[in-house]
């Protein structure tokens, strides 16, 4: 076929003929290829830091409903002050708001995040354990949180967790 002839904006070679190798863009490789691939976990994380500095830098203070209609505190209340102490970088201010959040929501939560990366990038089938695995550490997470619930209540517990 003759260069004259070929489709208008059709790639012509420098030989003229219409076979040629066109360089259509780059090809990510690499980290920043894989960085492309995390939509959903870049999206989880930069959801998760703007919360946790709008409600633990006190830009948003939220009243918890639980402890509004039953007076006693939920598993999660002392999150939002729990992360501002971290912010602020007191670990033990952090403990003391509340501990089961920070050792065991903040760990989780991480650990969820790389899961998620590593099936983002077809490194893993499952964010979570499947099967018998799975069920027994969704039981021991629900039987955690009940239990991070009640022993923060009891009478006296200021003074244990303090
Ligand atoms: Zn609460």
């Amino acid at each position: 076929m003759l260069p004259g002839r070929l489709p208008r904006g059709w790639p012509v070679g420098r030989d003229g003929s219409g076979l040629t190798r066109v360089r259509i863009g780059r090809v990510p490789t690499g980290w920043t290829s894989s960085l492309r691939k995390l939509r959903w976990t870049s999206s989880a994380v930069l959801a998760a830091g703007a919360t946790g500095l709008v409600l633990g830098g006190g830009i948003v203070s939220l009243a918890c409903p639980f402890r509004t209609v039953f007076g006693i505190d939920c598993p999660g209340c002392g999150g939002s002050r729990m992360i501002g102490a971290l912010l602020r970088g007191d670990f033990a201010a952090a403990l003391d708001f509340n501990a089961f959040g920070l050792l065991v929501v903040l760990p989780l939560a991480a650990v969820l995040l790389i899961a998620g990366a590593r099936v983002e990038l077809g490194r893993a089938a499952r964010m979570w354990p499947s099967g018998r695995t799975g069920l027994l550490a969704a039981v021991a997470l629900g039987v955690a949180i009940v239990a991070w619930a009640v022993v923060r209540n009891l009478p006296g517990a200021e003074v244990l967790l303090a």
